[in-house]
């Protein structure tokens, strides 16, 4: 060891999605859209001039953060904007959970948490979802430092409705509760409403899987003005531009057209139901899903068998070596024709068992 070493910040990082370079490769293994951002995107990125890069941007991002703002029916003192929803959450967690009680989140659940209480210094505690993969609600209605979870949880793609995002709340009235919803646009109704009644409530989206702009780099949160004013605190006390003038202008034209962004969601939705029954008939199971990805297992064949085998066929499904969940797959919903190739691919190697 180096002398210099033993003041080294240890980190377990996280691990992301492996992005393979090759072409012709099905990858399902993300969530990312399968399809390309709203027109008037491509056309704005193909307006650009690079003489506003001799600038910095924004660092309020005034003109993203009042487009989100008005698009939802918020205050412009109401949303926070950071590049991608994990810089979101991140700021977040530097913000809310400043406290000495541990905070709370699922053992099973978007594994990027443990990662940022451990790199700064927050204890945790991570209750057991139940024999179906189920939030137990009871389990956080007890003193905490904070508590965060998706909705729909990842990976199991399990929603739960509103009634239970409401209790939480009533529960925890000294608490930051932040509802982490990348997925809410391909489940049911999110938790914004109740931002009118509840100043603890934290709500992040991202562009990543609905809007199809995981390359962007685009996420917000949504809260009371106090929570939002605390977060650019924060936020401005490690780096000030963080949205690129790109990221500003194309965030702001993706929300623009309302029609695309739905009929790309109910595409999803739809292949999804399709993609159910046809794996289904394969043999596998598991929890009904409401995100853009489904989390199953196989009654005979080990999920990491199957998960080498897609790969050495280029298709790429996430695999988590993980005790209750090594042996599921987290398989995105990607378009009819890559999803077919699945199905083929499967039929081949369960045949072969
Ligand atoms: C994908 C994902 C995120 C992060 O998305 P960004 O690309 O950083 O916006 C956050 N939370 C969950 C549960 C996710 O699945």
């Amino acid at each position: 060891m180096k002398a210099w070493q033993k003041n080294v910040r240890r980190v377990k990082p996280y691990v992301a999605g492996e992005q393979p370079q090759q072409k012709d490769v099905v990858k399902l293994n993300t969530n990312e859209n399968p399809y390309p951002p709203a027109p008037g995107v491509q056309k704005l990125s193909e307006q650009f001039r690079t003489d506003i890069l001799k600038k910095y941007p924004d660092p309020d991002v005034k003109k993203l953060v009042y487009a989100l703002a008005d698009y939802h029916g918020l205050g412009h003192d109401q949303v926070f904007v950071g590049v991608g929803s994990d810089d979101v959450l991140s700021v977040a967690f530097l913000t809310f959970f400043a406290g000495k009680k541990p905070i709370l989140f699922p053992d099973i659940t978007y594994a990027f948490y443990p990662v940022w209480a451990s790199l700064y210094g927050i204890p945790f505690e991570t209750p057991g979802l139940d024999e179906n993969f189920r939030i137990r609600g009871e389990d956080y209605y007890r003193p905490n430092g904070g508590i965060v979870l998706p909705n729909p949880n990842a990976p199991t793609a399990i929603y739960e409705d509103l009634s239970f995002v409401e209790e939480l709340l009533k529960h925890n009235p000294e608490s930051m509760v932040i509802i982490d919803e990348a997925y809410v646009d391909f489940a049911g109704p999110s938790a914004l409403e109740l931002l009118k009644s509840y100043d603890n409530l934290l709500i992040t989206r991202t562009y990543s899987k609905s809007r199809a702009m995981a390359g962007m780099r685009i996420g917000y949160a949504m809260g009371c003005p106090e929570a939002i004013a605390a977060m650019n605190a924060v936020k401005a006390s490690i780096n000030s531009y963080t949205m690129s003038h790109i990221a500003i202008e194309l965030g702001v034209e993706a929300l623009k057209d309302e029609e695309y962004f739905e009929s790309v969601c109910r595409k999803i939705v739809d292949v999804r139901e399709e993609v159910k029954k046809r794996l289904a008939a394969l043999g596998f199971t598991g929890p009904d899903s409401r995100a853009n990805f489904v989390f199953v297992k196989h009654n005979s064949v080990a999920g990491e068998v199957i998960f080498q085998e897609l790969k050495k066929r280029n298709i790429y499904v996430r695999y988590f070596d993980k005790p209750r969940i090594n042996d599921y797959l987290r398989i995105t919903i990607g378009t009819p024709e890559e999803m077919e190739r699945l199905y083929q691919a499967l039929e081949e190697i369960l045949g072969k068992e």
